[in-house]
């Protein structure tokens, strides 16, 4: 078994910017780029293998052909979405709805997501939870437009993560590079954009009734419980364990040798260089590199000085 490298799949948005290019190098095919889907099986976005011999295979069929990499997943489709997202601009602030409400109404997934926060310029905040205490309060504040009042606004900087549950409101402010672990769905419910205007002239989309539906009154405020563990000089810190996912912080300082127990394990490098040896085979890895440990593959070392947020599906 090898790992399975992954071709980035770039995705132009109105907030986006360059920074996919000036920091992992990818050659970008406009200079509003938001998202590099790096681990995708998402039709509105696929990701293609680049190496051995499933090369040029898109994940899906992967997923559908070779149940085997997987350990024979009970889950329908590949449950995971990993992306890199650059907001030059802010977000949309929005929410996502659970698998119930998502299935019924948008007959996908809902969204689970979570956030390492690669980097931000000094003074970057995010848009994370929200002060109504009661759905009526919640649809009062939206109908007087009281944003300011209604979100709430939280400092970030390079390393912290946050985990957002479906029903939390949310937005990525400018200024942040952030790696994303998501539940595989594209279902998001816009509940303001700052008025602003696309290329076209035209305000984007609304979903109030729909935010109003799923968001979580009175918001929750997750608490953070990382579990660190050493290897060495190494160290690899869990980030988070949710009902869908865990994601992981692997730091590797020269060196890194770690046992794989999980049935397939996805991986992004967010900073730094090195090498990923699996067996006899040595692979080099760049800042932006995003590959798939196979169902298999037991053990690997990783030598260099590079940070990767690893994730392993929980159903
Ligand atoms: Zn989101």
């Amino acid at each position: 078994m090898q790992p399975i490298f992954l071709e980035p799949v770039f995705q132009s948005k109105i907030w986006g910017g360059e920074r996919l290019h000036s920091v992992f190098g990818f050659d970008l095919p406009s200079n509003q780029i938001g998202e590099d889907w790096a681990i995708s099986a998402h039709p509105h976005g696929v990701s293609v293998v680049q190496n051995g011999e499933f090369k040029g295979k898109k994940l899906n069929e992967l997923w559908e052909q070779h149940q085997e990499l997987f350990n024979h997943s009970k889950v329908a489709k590949f449950p995971l979405l990993i992306k890199i997202l650059d907001a030059e601009a802010d977000l949309s602030v929005q929410v996502h709805p659970d698998d119930a409400y998502a299935l019924e109404h948008e007959n996908e997934r809902g969204k689970t997501e979570c956030w390492y926060i690669i980097d931000a310029e000094p003074g970057a905040e995010i848009i994370y939870g929200h002060t109504a205490k009661t759905r009526e309060e919640l649809k009062d504040m939206i109908a007087a437009k009281e944003w300011d009042k209604l979100f709430r606004r939280v400092p970030v900087k390079k390393g912290d993560f946050y985990f957002v549950p479906s029903g939390t409101i949310h937005a990525i402010g400018k200024g942040i590079l952030i790696l994303e672990t998501q539940q595989s769905s594209d279902t998001t419910y816009r509940l303001y954009d700052y008025d602003r205007r696309d290329n076209e002239g035209n305000l984007r989309e609304l979903h109030l009734k729909q935010s109003i539906d799923v968001t979580t009154v009175p918001a929750i405020d997750p608490k953070n419980n990382f579990e660190v563990e050493k290897f060495g000089s190494s160290t690899v810190t869990k980030l988070v364990s949710s009902a869908f996912f865990s994601v992981y912080k692997w730091e590797v300082m020269t060196d890194l040798t770690i046992g794989l127990t999980a049935d397939y394990t996805l991986a992004t490098v967010v900073e730094g260089s090195g090498k990923l040896t699996v067996g006899d085979h040595t692979y080099p890895l760049a800042a932006g590199s995003s590959f798939i440990l196979p169902y298999g593959i037991k053990t690997v070392e990783i030598t260099g000085n590079l940070t990767l947020i690893t994730s392993n599906s929980e159903e």
